[in-house]
């Protein structure tokens, strides 16, 4: 490709809305324009990049014995209710109408599409195992897109789905794609990390998520370096003893504590009650109904957890008003104590490190007072137990008691066992040897393709710009002659080298541009080429070209060896 030819629109600033590296470098490279908040164009040379990853993606994907598909990016909504994520995905759910006020969901993943097809088409043991995948545009209705690819509305994604007979027979196909990720994220030139992770609404068992570590990351991993556990805040949890159990009263005892309305307040004279001894409530309006979360006083509830125990990630903190209706109290001087709470339907949700806590105290639902000599266990009817605090830096390793540390991270794929969930919903059953009839086991398994490209970015860069690894480069080798008049020596040298490059299936850029050798280097260096052939005058005079990979030293070539040493590095 000559440079004059194609389009890249290299910006010496990054517009001020670009926040994190990476996204300024995406634009100021020219790879990619914005259209809208979240919707960018890719440039010819994003689109190059792109399609690089893509094709790791792709043979990988192949070669771990998944089948390309491609499924409509337009959905009946229909098949969502039949799934019950009408409503628990509805916040990330694009809808559009047609001219018949029809509505249609624009796809942010496939699960519902490709369980029909497996309902309609796989039928019998013989059929399995199999795996679809696609890479194909995806909408979500992000609540708030940022940092360009990272977190777009409209995106790559490449989207695999497992079918099998059994959960043995899955775990190997999910291991099969947990080792294909291993692969695709080490061929794009990218540090990455498995953690264990929250299912979210897609649902199922087990999941992984590769993280690659980044200070811009928008997810918190927890790790331990002594024995490699890791994972996703979200989901992690620690060895932190539960809370010592002590000599308690008969009942629980209400006292007042006028003007008290934090855990802090309450752990002051006159009151001293500790954090750790207190209960924290916190009460959530979750589709449309009140619901309690119970936290120890000194703890964090982690909302993804509490999503986890609810069911859908359409909940919202109660108002003043909402409480005071359900709970007869204002925030200050909740509880969840039985013989207090107005209503018996609300479902009570208590983290594990509260169980078997005794004297502890906690609101009294009655503004103004709280109760001392709370025994959870006696006092509080709890629906169901469950990890619901967020860990701190510092705890002991939930598997090995070593300390825990915390770092940031983007996540850029997601492997989940999602077990028959789909299957039975979707009526997606196969019949077995002995013709009995079984839903099928199922996994997904989903790589952001444009936020992997520029996760690539954000790890691989310098002061000067992009620093492509080969695999991913938009081209591999620029050349840069310095007088590109079509008589001069070194412009006729340039074009027997690029002509030699490109038929040894070498991608070459040839900066034809009547441009300053200054601005030329410069937009080399910013785009990323990993390898820059110049040609001026000097090294000619010498018989000589200048190779200089990017991030690297010059080297000088005789004119005789330019194209061997220039292959020798790109096969490297
Ligand atoms: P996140 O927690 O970042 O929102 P997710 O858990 O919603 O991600 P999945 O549903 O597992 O993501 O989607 C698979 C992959 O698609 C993710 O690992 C990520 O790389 C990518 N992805 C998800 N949402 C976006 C988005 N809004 N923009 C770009 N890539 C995305
Ligand atoms: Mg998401």
């Amino acid at each position: 490709m000559r440079w004059t030819q194609t389009l890249i629109p290299t910006l010496r600033e990054a517009p001020a809305d670009a926040e994190i590296l990476s996204h300024k470098l995406l634009l100021r490279a020219g790879l990619i324009r914005k259209l809208a908040g979240g919707v960018y164009t890719f440039l010819p040379v994003g689109v190059r990049a792109l399609r690089q990853v893509e094709q790791i993606v792709r043979e990988e994907m192949n070669r771990a014995g998944a089948v390309e598909v491609l499924m409509p990016a337009i959905q009946p909504p229909e098949i969502w209710q039949q799934s019950g994520r009408y409503e628990t995905a509805r916040d990330v759910l694009f809808k559009v109408k047609d001219s018949a006020a029809r509505e249609w969901v624009l796809s942010p993943t496939a699960e519902e599409v490709i369980t029909l097809i497996a309902a309609a088409d796989i039928n019998s043991y013989r059929q399995l195992p199999k795996n679809f995948y696609q890479i194909s545009v995806k909408f979500r209705d992000e609540i708030r897109p940022r940092f360009g690819l990272m977190r777009a509305r409209e995106f790559i994604m490449k989207d695999a789905y497992s079918f099998d007979t059994t959960d043995e027979a899955a775990q190997i196909a999910y291991q099969k794609m947990y080792d294909a990720y291993t692969r695709i994220f080490a061929r794009c030139g990218l540090k990455t990390f498995p953690v264990e992770a929250d299912t979210g609404v897609i649902g199922g068992k087990f999941s992984h998520e590769f993280m690659v570590p980044a200070e811009t990351g928008e997810n918190e991993v927890v790790y331990c370096e002594a024995c490699g556990y890791a994972a996703n805040l979200e989901k992690a949890t620690s060895g932190i003893p539960k809370t010592a159990a002590r000599e308690i009263g008969a009942s629980p005892e209400k006292f007042p504590t006028p003007g008290v309305l934090t855990i802090e307040a309450l752990s002051k004279e006159p009151y001293k009650v500790a954090a750790n001894r207190q209960i924290k409530t916190l009460v959530f309006i979750v589709q449309d109904k009140p619901a309690i979360a119970l936290v120890r006083g000194d703890d964090q509830l982690n909302e993804t957890k509490f999503a986890a125990a609810v069911g859908t990630t359409i909940f919202r903190a109660a108002t003043a008003d909402e409480i005071l209706a359900a709970l007869g109290a204002r925030p200050g001087s909740l509880g969840a104590v039985a013989a207090t709470l107005k209503s018996k339907d609300i479902p009570v949700y208590a983290d594990e490190r509260l169980r078997g806590a005794n004297d502890m105290t906690t609101g009294a639902n009655d503004d103004g007072f709280h109760l001392r000599n709370v025994s959870i266990e006696r006092d509080i009817t709890v629906t169901q137990w469950r990890d619901l605090r967020t860990v701190i830096v510092g705890e002991p390793c939930v598997k090995c008691s070593n300390t825990l540390k915390i770092r940031r991270a983007i996540e850029v794929g997601h492997v989940f066992k999602l077990g028959t969930k789909y299957s039975e919903k979707m009526g997606a059953l196969y019949l077995d040897e002995a013709g009995t009839r079984h839903p099928l086991v199922m996994g997904c398994y989903g790589i952001g393709v444009t936020r992997t490209l520029q996760a690539v970015i954000e790890q691989c860069n310098d002061k000067d710009g992009i620093i492509w690894p080969l695999s991913v480069a938009p081209y591999q080798v620029c050349i840069t002659p310095l007088n590109v008049a079509p008589d001069n020596a070194g412009m006729q040298l340039a074009e027997k080298l690029y002509a030699e490059l490109t038929a040894a299936g070498v991608e070459v850029i040839l900066d034809d541009r009547d441009e300053r050798p200054g601005v030329k280097f410069k937009d080399a260096d910013l785009v990323g080429f990993p390898i820059r052939v110049s040609i001026g005058e000097k090294s000619l005079a010498k018989g000589e070209v200048e190779i200089k990979p990017r991030g690297g030293a010059m080297l000088a070539a005789k004119i005789a060896d330019a194209l061997e040493r220039v292959l020798a590095l790109v096969r490297e």
